[in-house]
């Protein structure tokens, strides 16, 4: 049996240049993506005061590498790690990898447990296979209540069940991708911008906020702001135009995550 952890969500790094978190809760150490070169991903679980081989488990929400093109390097140091990924996602990272994971494959919209979490695969508009953001309810221990932790990256648009999913979050990671105006001046070929644009694309910073404004209800206390464009976003921008969602709800903590940061964010 493993020894019960208290809770802990750990953001490795959330931005077009790589995803990644560490949540501990439920008996269980899981990552979520592994968007970040091995020995990136190696300094960063050094800083948490932990290794690969201490994983439980991976979940990838889907095949475009900033979410996991560190799976190789943890496999070698950890084989016995648990791949979860829905089927069309694992076959398309299986193509890249040298070895054959303990993959765990799950449907698109289901609950599965693992341990004591309930993991929930959230459907997302994005131009991958069958891209999935997560919901991970957290149970009761010693010094806090059941908590919802929600992982929601790679966005083109927020869909009803993404909404629905924003308003059940206690700890919120949502996409605030770009600046339209920062996007509009970089030197992006058209056709990249209009795919970052698209329905299938990205959040924008303006779409992140008016997303939660139209929410009639919600419980986060947490929202982190990831999965933020190096070169068509800024941290203070993007705490500009979330000065309104703090104003509208009193309780919220927000973090910005920045991408040109490489030390984790902790929420306890
Ligand atoms: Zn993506
Ligand atoms: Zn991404």
């Amino acid at each position: 049996m493993p020894i019960p952890m208290a809770f802990a969500f750990h953001i490795l790094g959330t931005s077009s240049s790589g995803n990644c978190s560490i949540l501990e809760a439920g008996g269980a150490r899981v990552m979520l993506d592994a968007g970040f070169p091995g020995p990136r991903l190696e300094a960063s679980l050094r800083q948490l005061g932990t290794e690969a081989r201490a994983l439980d488990a991976v979940l990838i929400t889907h095949e475009h590498s900033d979410h996991c093109i560190g799976l190789a390097a943890l496999l070698r140091q950890n084989p016995l790690l648990k791949v979860f990924a829905n089927r069309e996602t694992a076959h398309r990272i299986q193509r890249s990898l040298k070895v054959r994971p303990d993959w765990q494959v799950f449907e698109t919209g289901s609950t599965f447990q693992f341990r004591g979490l309930a993991i929930t695969a959230i459907p997302i508009p994005h131009d991958a296979a069958d891209p999935v953001g997560f919901a991970i309810d957290c149970p009761a221990e010693d010094s806090h209540a059941a908590r919802r932790v929600t992982w929601l990256t790679d966005l083109g648009h927020a869909t009803e069940v993404v909404k629905h999913h924003v308003a059940l979050a206690d700890i919120l990671v949502l996409e605030s991708n770009y600046d339209d105006e920062m996007l509009d001046l970089s030197k992006r070929p058209l056709n990249l911008k209009q795919r970052i644009r698209g329905r299938h694309g990205h959040l924008s910073n303006l779409a992140a906020r008016d997303l939660l404004l139209g929410l009639r209800e919600w419980r986060a206390t947490e929202l982190i702001l990831g999965h933020l464009s190096k070169e068509c976003n800024r941290t203070t921008i993007v705490d500009a135009v979330m000065q309104d969602v703090r104003a509208a709800k009193g309780d919220l903590r927000v973090t910005v995550v920045d991408p040109l940061e490489d030390a984790p964010v902790s929420v306890w």
